[in-house]
């Protein structure tokens, strides 16, 4: 398996890619077989359940150290997205696309494409 792809995480459950059948790959994210299952698994609960009340906002039911818990989670697939997108920001270096072009594609100046993407090296 090649590098960037053992590196790849379900952005989820955070497993590594060798450590499940299959991950699916999203705009900068990826999800596990296991985790898909999951889904599948609340969406029947859910179809069967049917209840018609609003649902709260998942914190209204967490504790502050449930919460608390849970940032670390969040900053990592934020760590794993911001990765991602350096990766195919890379790949259009790459391939000569002008900085210009690339921050067009995010809303941002091509001073600031460059600026945050630039390898350091
Ligand atoms: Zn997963």
């Amino acid at each position: 398996m090649p590098d960037w792809k053992e590196n790849l995480r379900c952005s989820f459950c955070h497993k590594k890619s060798g450590e499940v059948e299959k991950l699916v790959a999203g705009p900068g994210v990826h999800i596990c077989n296991e985790c898909i299952g999951l889904c599948g698994e609340i969406l029947e609960q859910e179809r069967h359940a049917a209840s018609t009340e609003p649902r709260l906002p998942v914190w209204e039911t967490m504790s502050e150290e449930q919460i608390l818990d849970h940032l670390p989670k969040i900053a990592a697939v934020q760590a794993q997205v911001d990765d991602n997108l350096r990766d195919w920001v890379g790949h259009l270096r790459g391939r000569d696309v002008s900085w210009e072009r690339i921050g067009a594609s995010l809303g941002m100046t091509r001073q600031s494409a460059w600026e945050r993407f630039r390898s350091e090296t």
